[in-house]
């Protein structure tokens, strides 16, 4: 059985943190995102995720606690469906009853609506995501509660609606002649459900790396111009393909009057794009990518939409997680591909396609910190408690919060990716 250790250990390059050969339980107290976090990665107070794994299960074996998860699993039978994210670390994933990225879990989770409990590998808005979509009897568990994701925590609820209000200031309430709003909000996946609230609430709409042009062209129709948040780079990466000028993209920086721009840039703009950003796909650049090229000629080279936009440019395709995925199964033996996304799903395909030669752009191993912190675990005291009839780390999404979010999420559903 592969353990977090001897994954770090086998790549063949460096870890970014030394640190991540721990239990994340050694740092579930610790008032951040532990190893592998950016330095700029700050969880915002007062929001608090303890995560605290009883010592009983930290000191257990790795056989003894897949043994725990695959009885928990024969024992809860067709009541309980697990899903995983592409970047869960394999230990986890084997007992995944789905594996995609966030669209496709959106969807996988409405395809069990007999499970009584949703349990969510993956991090905290996809399980508020999945409580948002379940059925009202179903229960949704994120194994860690630890598992934030740093770029969600980017745009609070406070900061969004402060900026919406200047923005309504400046550009009005009134529809233009062509009955399109002044602006129009969208908010990537990774998000709160408050912030997906507030889409849905503003005549917004919730988009993910696989569907996010879509999505824009969606917003376009019924408004003149759009906040994107939290993540500036692929709001960046997917309006440039669709034609839109940099010089029309100000940034919007919470910390700043008006963002941090004048009148006339907001005025002109027509994606305001907020100040966030991923740790993880931050890393990739575009000494990587000719690093690659001049070292393997005939290389291909891939990135997630989340990477800055001139190492997007400089890749040969850029997309989701999916889109990464059929890449290489479009592939030839033979085939040299690299990949500038998350190291779990990186290795897991260098695995599945032992004849290409896969590799991941960044040569200093960086996983997803906080997706990191579903250890096997934590899965296994979960899905004990469910056994023993105890609901543990159940994520639950007010009434009201909900009812808002749907809205912007069934138009997520709908916006199929092109
Ligand atoms: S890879 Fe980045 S955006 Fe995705 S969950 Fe991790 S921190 Fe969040």
């Amino acid at each position: 059985m592969t353990s977090v250790n001897t994954l770090i250990v086998q790549t063949p390059a460096a870890s970014c943190d030394v640190e991540l050969a721990k239990g994340p339980w050694e740092f579930d107290q610790l008032p951040g995102y532990g190893p592998g976090a950016s330095e700029n990665d700050r969880i915002p107070e007062p929001v608090v995720r303890p995560g605290q794994l009883p010592a009983a299960y930290q000191r257990m074996s790795d056989e003894e606690l897949h043994a725990r998860i695959r009885a928990a699993k024969e024992t809860l039978g067709e009541k309980l469906v697990i899903l995983g994210h592409f970047y869960q670390r394999d230990e986890v994933i084997q007992y995944a009853d789905f594996v995609g990225d966030s669209f496709q879990l959106a969807n996988a989770a409405l395809t069990k609506p007999d499970a009584e409990t949703i349990v969510f590998c993956g991090v905290h808005f996809m399980a508020e995501t999945a409580d948002i979509l379940a059925r009202p009897e179903q229960q949704v568990i994120l194994p860690n509660l630890a598992a934030g994701c740093s770029m969600a925590d980017m745009a609070d609820e406070d900061s969004v609606e402060a900026c919406w209000e200047d923005l309504l200031e400046l550009y009005g309430t009134e529809p233009d002649a062509d009955g399109r709003q002044p602006v129009i909000p969208v908010t990537y996946m990774n998000s709160s459900a408050a912030l997906k609230a507030f889409c849905g609430r503003n005549g917004g709409i919730v988009c993910t790396s696989s569907n996010a042009a879509t999505v824009l062209e969606w917003a376009f129709e019924r408004g003149q111009r759009v906040l994107f948040f939290p993540d500036q780079h692929l709001g960046r990466n997917t309006a440039k393909a669709m034609g839109v000028p940099l010089e029309q993209m100000p940034m919007w920086n919470p910390r700043k009057p008006l963002g941090g721009n004048s009148v006339d840039d907001l005025e002109s703009a027509r994606v305001i794009l907020w100040h966030g950003f991923c740790s993880v796909h931050k890393r990739f650049s575009v000494a990587q990518i000719e690093k690659a090229r001049a070292e393997h000629p005939g290389v291909k080279i891939i990135v997630h939409p989340e990477s800055p936009m001139p190492v997007v440019d400089a890749a040969d395709a850029a997309g989701s997680t999916d889109a990464i995925r059929k890449f290489v199964i479009a592939s030839q033996p033979g085939d040299t591909i690299a990949i500038g996304t998350e190291i779990n799903m990186v290795n897991r395909l260098a695995a599945e396609f032992p004849d290409r030669t896969i590799f991941c752009l960044d040569p200093v191993v960086c996983p997803c910190s906080t997706m990191y912190r579903i250890h096997p675990g934590y899965l296994a005291w979960t899905l004990d408690g469910l056994v023993a009839g105890e609901v543990r780390n159940e994520i639950v999404v007010a009434d009201d919060v909900a009812t808002d979010a749907k809205v912007a999420l069934e138009r997520m559903l709908a916006a199929l990716p092109r």
